[in-house]
């Protein structure tokens, strides 16, 4: 792809309310651009990160007997009622009227949605279990968004919900999907820890947080310093200092994390209030037995920024990169330097995803909208090339060398 046909509107200075590193940085690589207060337009490079993430939920999920479906982001208030979410869940919710005066909601999560869409279809324990996911925009009107992508008033969120005969299925489900989200971040660039949680207003038994730790995350964890206890603080009571309440010999530690994923036993709070049964093998009939699975696509994005960078460049993980490779010409209106560059891209485009400079901007320039972009490899064609040579660097380890142009392919 021509840098020059890409729209990349880097900035030399952060937006005003750009509090944190990640922020500032989404802003000025030309990411994402506020619209309103905690929305967002996604630009085409924070577009091609976050389709990548996408690839990796879908590949993952997929592969493990989950199918992606895709539920409407406007939501009628009788599935509310039934669930007795709309006269619980507060101004978080963007309520809105028809035409005829009807009332709806944007959906800031779909559990009422999903209960309806099979409720009527799954009658026999025969058709369980049963895994449907969507990767969708989500609304809640946050009383305080901040930090970009962190905390939106509307974001991209993976959910997933499972159903089942038995409490043991969901078990073993459960942790098939936790372990799942491990794999997900860790293809993202993300270390995650596991910590329990509150169910909140969403209900059930069991929740689970994937946190990253992080200075700037708004949660903080409870951690055993001696065994793997790891809770929110809002759901453990605990201060720094305390015993721990697990192996009681170690102590309580604190620490900032930023909540990527959040998973949830639901059991039949949803099955039981908008009256989802099936038959089960007895011959009864039963409630099915739920769980749901929460992942912030766009926050994950946001993570990975303030994971894998400084003050003035990203270096993105390898998977979720907008491109692998960049290539950087210096000088435009040399024929040497175009003829090199025209065929280092053709040699590497069959199989990498590569952003050539092709602009006419001075080098200074070039390097440091490099930086900002953040694509692991780049390739200079400077003054060397009249040796027909240019220069190389892995972004991941500072290496740089010069190399032979007929010897590029051998470096991916
Ligand atoms: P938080 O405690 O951060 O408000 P939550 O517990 O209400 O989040 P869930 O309902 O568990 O969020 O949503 C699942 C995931 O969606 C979260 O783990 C998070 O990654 C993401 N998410 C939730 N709210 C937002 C938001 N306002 N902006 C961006 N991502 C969000
Ligand atoms: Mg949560």
């Amino acid at each position: 792809m021509k840098q020059s046909l890409l729209f990349v509107p880097t900035l030399k200075d952060a937006p005003k309310d750009a509090e944190v590193k990640s922020h500032k940085l989404m802003a000025r690589s030309g990411l994402i651009k506020q619209t309103a207060s905690g929305i967002y337009t996604y630009l085409p490079l924070g577009n091609r990160v976050m389709k990548n993430i996408e690839r990796i939920i879908r590949e993952e999920h997929d592969k493990r007997g989950c199918s992606e479906l895709l539920m409407p982001a406007i939501q009628p208030r009788d599935l509310w009622e039934e669930s007795g979410r709309w006269g619980e869940y507060g101004p978080e919710l963007m309520r809105l009227k028809d035409r005829k005066d009807r009332d709806f909601c944007l959906g800031p999560t779909h559990e009422e949605v999903i209960t309806h869409v099979v409720r009527d279809h799954i009658n026999s324990y025969k058709k369980l279990p049963l895994a449907l996911y969507q990767i969708q925009t989500k609304y809640r009107d946050e009383l305080r968004p901040r930090f970009g992508l962190m905390r939106g008033r509307e974001f991209v969120m993976k959910d997933l919900y499972t159903f089942h005969d038995h409490e043991d299925d969901l078990e073993k489900w459960y942790k098939l999907i936790s372990e799942t989200y491990r794999i997900i971040f860790k293809r993202c660039g993300l270390e995650t820890k596991i910590v329990s949680s509150d169910t909140g207003q969403i209900g059930g038994s069991q929740a689970d947080e994937f946190m990253v730790m992080s200075e700037v995350g708004e949660d903080t964890i409870s951690y055993c310093d001696t065994c793997e206890y790891a809770a929110n603080k809002e759901f453990s009571g605990l201060a720094a200092g305390d015993a721990c309440p697990e192996c009681v010999k170690g102590t309580i530690k604190e620490a900032k994390g930023i909540e990527v994923g959040n998973i949830f036993k639901l059991g039949t709070k949803y099955s039981t209030s908008m009256n989802a049964y099936f038959t089960d093998k007895d011959g009864q009939s039963k409630p099915l037995i739920m769980g749901c699975y929460g992942l912030g696509v766009s926050r994950t994005m946001m993570a990975a920024v303030e994971q894998h960078s400084d003050d003035n460049s990203i270096v993105w993980p390898e998977e979720i990169a907008p491109f692998d490779v960049h290539i950087l010409p210096l000088k435009v209106d040399d024929e040497e330097t175009i003829a090199a560059s025209d065929a280092i891209y053709k040699e590497l485009s069959g199989s990498k995803e590569v952003l050539i400079d092709d602009r006419p901007e001075r080098p200074g320039i070039k390097f440091k909208d490099a930086d900002l972009i953040g694509i692991p490899y780049r390739i200079i064609i400077g003054k060397d090339i009249k040796d027909g040579k240019v220069e190389f660097i892995n972004r991941y380890t500072g290496e740089k060398k010069l190399v032979e142009t007929t010897e590029i392919s051998r470096l991916f």
